[in-house]
Parts: C-alpha cells; sequence; structure tokens
C-alpha cells in the first residue's frame, strides 16, 4: 500500500541523479498520455507538471514513497514540434538514465488503450529491449472505450508489440481510478 508520497527531487542532468541507495521503478511514455494523472492516482497526491508543453525544460522527477523508494516520473516524448537541440537532450539525459540506475528494478511504458502504439512508442520499447531493461506496458484512459473495445484494443495492441516479446499488461484508468490497485500491486512487488 502506498501511505506516503512527497517530490524528492526534480533532475535535469545526470549528475543531479540523488543516490541509488533505494529501489525505484521509472514511467515513460508520449506527452499527454496520462502520466501525471496515473502517478497522482497511484501517489494519491497532486503532482505539479513540470514538462508538458512544447519547449519547457525537460526534467526527471523523483517521488520518494513510502520513505523506501522512488517513483521515477521521466520526461514525456512525441512533440513533434520539439527543436533538434532539446530532443538530444532528452535522449542524452534518457540515455544515462536507463544505463546508469543500477537500482533502478522496473519501467512502466505508458501507452493510451483508445490508440495503436505511435512511432515513438515502438522507439522506446526497442530501445529498452537493447538495454536489456525489463519493462511492462500501462495502458491508459481506459474509461474512454466501451467493454468490448476494451478488448479488442487490448489486443490489437498486444498483437502489435508481440514483435518484440511477451509482455504484461495494466489497463489502467486514473480518472474512475480503475487498475491502479493491481499496478500499485505490481510496483510494490519489484521494490521488496
Ligand atoms: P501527461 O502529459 O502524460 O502527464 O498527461 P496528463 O496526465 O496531463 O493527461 C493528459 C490529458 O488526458 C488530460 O486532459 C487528462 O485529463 C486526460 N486524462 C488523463 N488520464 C485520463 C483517464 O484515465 N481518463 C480520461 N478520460 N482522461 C484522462
Amino acid at each position: 500500500m502506498i501511505k506516503k508520497a512527497e517530490l524528492y527531487k526534480t533532475v535535469y542532468r545526470i549528475d543531479q541523479l540523488p543516490p541509488e541507495d533505494k529501489p525505484e521503478v521509472a514511467f515513460a511514455g508520449r506527452s499527454n498520455v496520462g502520466k501525471s494523472s496515473l502517478l497522482n492516482s497511484l501517489m494519491k497526491i497532486k503532482i505539479a507538471k513540470t514538462s508538458s508543453k512544447p519547449g519547457k525544460t525537460r526534467s526527471i522527477n523523483y517521488y520518494l514513497v513510502n520513505d523506501n523508494y522512488y517513483f521515477v516520473d521521466l520526461p514525456g516524448y512525441g512533440f513533434a514540434s520539439v527543436a533538434k537541440t532539446e530532443r538530444e537532450k532528452w535522449n542524452e539525459l534518457m540515455n544515462n538514465y536507463f544505463i546508469n540506475r543500477m537500482n533502478l528494478k522496473m519501467v512502466y511504458v505508458l501507452i493510451d488503450h483508445r490508440h495503436k502504439p505511435q512511432k515513438n512508442d515502438h522507439m522506446m520499447i526497442q530501445w529498452l529491449k537493447s538495454l536489456n531493461m525489463p519493462f511492462m506496458i500501462v495502458l491508459t484512459k481506459s474509461d474512454k472505450l466501451n467493454q468490448s473495445e476494451k478488448i479488442k484494443k487490448l489486443n490489437e495492441i498486444k498483437n502489435e508489440l508481440s514483435v518484440y516479446g511477451e509482455y504484461i499488461y495494466f489497463q489502467t484508468s486514473a480518472n474512475k481510478n480503475k487498475g491502479i490497485e493491481e499496478l500499485t500491486n505490481s510496483i510494490l512487488a519489484f521494490l521488496k
């Protein structure tokens, strides 16, 4: 159970990462996928959105949960309008992050339940796979689909991503608080 959560640190450069003294899980996804909303529901706190607009500073936000582990909010990706220099900065920060964090236990990749995975989602998954980083898929905004659409879309997405391997999928709605408990249990199991 998540009893306590607080913003711990905002990281703009790799040398600002906190020490690897606690296990952590990270959340990745396209901008607007619903990552802030999901983190709000998981941690039951209102988190500040710092990287929602193109051109705004991208940061890695560290949340200290139950005083014992970190939830890591990775900067969103997929703005077509973002300048090359900013994309390069994002790449460098993320690459360093994934390569260096020995205490990183699992990455949750968020994908909008309604849509086929986009080019950037494929790139993220291929990237994690090439780094041998364990990850799971979290489908967001599932309240926007009815029961039969949910099954259909889940199968379509699973099928499309099956070229990379077999993964665990969570169907979630931050708005309706659906699937949040299952996801919380999975996360906490990796942090033990
Ligand atoms: P982020 O950019 O990935 O952090 O996305 P946000 O959490 O800011 O959400 C982007 C938009 O999607 C906002 O308008 C949210 O209200 C909406 N949204 C997020 N989660 C849900 C959800 O579970 N259900 C619905 N219907 N809308 C959601």
